[in-house]
């Protein structure tokens, strides 16, 4: 067990913690110890707000409630608070109550695109299964701020049981990613159920949590759990740091224990005015995270909801921050860029331009220093045409692996074997016009 830090140790002292190494350990602990009110808040951490400001601070925690965890508390910097990347993810301003034009409460349409309670099935092969909607930590920054606290949408073991049996109905789905909430409040037996009946599907080929704990509640990766968890192979887990001071040592001993339970692990962050819409922090952050074995995954663009017009940038920061870290540092560094549509359209990946120009026989490209290169493309290439008959191609394919699956979209109008020529939107006018002679 590790000596717990000077700070931690002044936080622990502010509650009912007897035995301070072994209960600030303890996560079940953090939870009931969660912070949930402005005056808690001040006597924990000694700032102090003015009268006014406390006034509209609980306007803001009836809308959208407050929580968290005095681990995650202890790394703020009370010095500079204002500033502080911590207390701007964890502590409530004002501004959320803001809801400008363009906002709305489920951007993203997980509870349209729901075909059973607690699922949202967007893409082919792959569902997302919500199996809690608490956090230890409130994100302020939430995507799914609408839900959180919300009694009504506790997911109950009934409503799981939904979820897996429209999981089982479904032969397409390949991949299961289970979210909330987060899936770690679950006790370990609990999810050991949820992770035993996945396992029991034949078609569920890989499994995947979405967890913020390791950087709210480390304490969470125990031994217990990483026991558990190993059971369920192959399980990915997918984390969110959005800022290097996240990466404390509780943190990382929690992520090299998610590794060495051979856990691959990924990491979402969140672009966010004032926290991290900086190409330095950026690139100190993927740094840090693939010094401990975690693969950055996916950069957002902070969404549409209601009360995060604080946090959001232009699209043109995230292009510049990929701009410094595409070519500056390791490939496997560099997370994807993506903007989840509004309407429920997923994840769409944003980059920087690097094909300048081509013509038949070369393609002009530019790389991340500036230098303008060309590429030969090949004097001759045979194009097969594919008429999706696997027998009569050279290529090697194990047929018996193979899925089938319908093309759509763009690839449909890219294959040889579907005579689509394009694809319009439902109200053109031109095609009513065609429609009406
Ligand atoms: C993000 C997301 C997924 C997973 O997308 P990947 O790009 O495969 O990580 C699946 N379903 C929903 C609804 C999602 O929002």
């Amino acid at each position: 067990m590790q000596a717990i830090s000077e700070r931690q140790t002044q936080i622990a002292m502010k509650f009912d913690c007897k035995d301070k190494p072994k209960e600030w350990y303890d996560w079940k602990w953090h939870i009931k110890n969660s912070i949930k009110s402005i005056s808690r808040f001040e006597a924990v951490t000694g700032i102090r707000f003015e009268a006014t400001e406390r006034e509209k601070l609980a306007v803001t925690l009836e809308k959208f409630p407050l929580s968290v965890t005095p681990y995650y508390l202890s790394l703020i910097d009370t010095a500079n608070f204002a500033n502080d990347p911590i207390f701007k993810q964890a502590f409530p301003s004002p501004e959320e109550l803001k809801v400008s034009r363009h906002d709305m409460s489920d951007p993203l349409h997980e509870d349209k695109d729901s075909p059973a309670p607690g699922v949202t099935h967007r893409y082919p092969d792959r569902v997302l299964l919500q199996v809690s909607n608490i956090c230890s930590m409130y994100c302020r920054h939430c995507t799914r701020k609408r839900k959180v606290g919300d009694q009504d949408s506790i997911p109950g073991r009934e409503q799981i049981e939904a979820g897996l049996d429209y999981i089982r109905n479904n032969p397409l789905v390949r991949d299961v990613l289970l979210s909330g909430g987060d899936p770690l409040m679950l006790s370990d037996a609990h999810l050991d159920w949820i992770l035993t009946e996945l396992r029991q599907i034949k078609h569920v080929q890989v499994i995947r949590i979405g967890t913020r704990m390791p950087v709210v509640l480390p304490y969470r990766i125990n031994d217990e759990l990483t026991t558990m968890l190993k059971k369920h192979h192959p399980l990915w887990i997918n984390t969110h740091f959005n800022h290097p001071r996240e990466l404390t040592s509780s943190s990382r001993r929690a992520l090299r224990q998610l590794a060495d339970a051979g856990i691959p692990l990924g990491n979402q962050t969140v672009l966010l005015a004032g926290v991290n819409d900086c190409p330095r922090i950026m690139r100190s952050l993927v740094h840090k995270l693939t010094e401990n074995r975690v693969r950055p995954y996916y950069l957002y663009q902070c969404d549409l909801s209601e009360g995060l017009s604080h946090f959001r940038t232009p699209v043109g920061k995230g292009i510049e921050i990929m701009e410094n870290l595409i070519g500056h540092t390791s490939g496997f560094a560099v997370p994807t860029y993506v903007i989840d549509a509004p309407g429920g359209g997923g994840k769409i990946p944003v980059m920087p331009n690097y094909l300048i120009s081509l013509s038949t026989n070369k393609v002009v490209l530019r790389n991340y220093e500036g230098v303008i290169t060309t590429y030969k493309e090949p004097d001759s290439y045979e194009p097969i045409f594919c008429d999706r008959n696997c027998d009569d191609c050279h290529l090697d394919l194990p047929l018996a692996d193979a899925e089938e699956c319908e093309a759509t979209g763009i690839q449909m109008l890219l294959c040889d074997h579907d005579t689509t020529i394009s694809l319009t939107p439902a109200n053109n006018p031109r095609m009513d016009r065609r429609n009406n002679d």
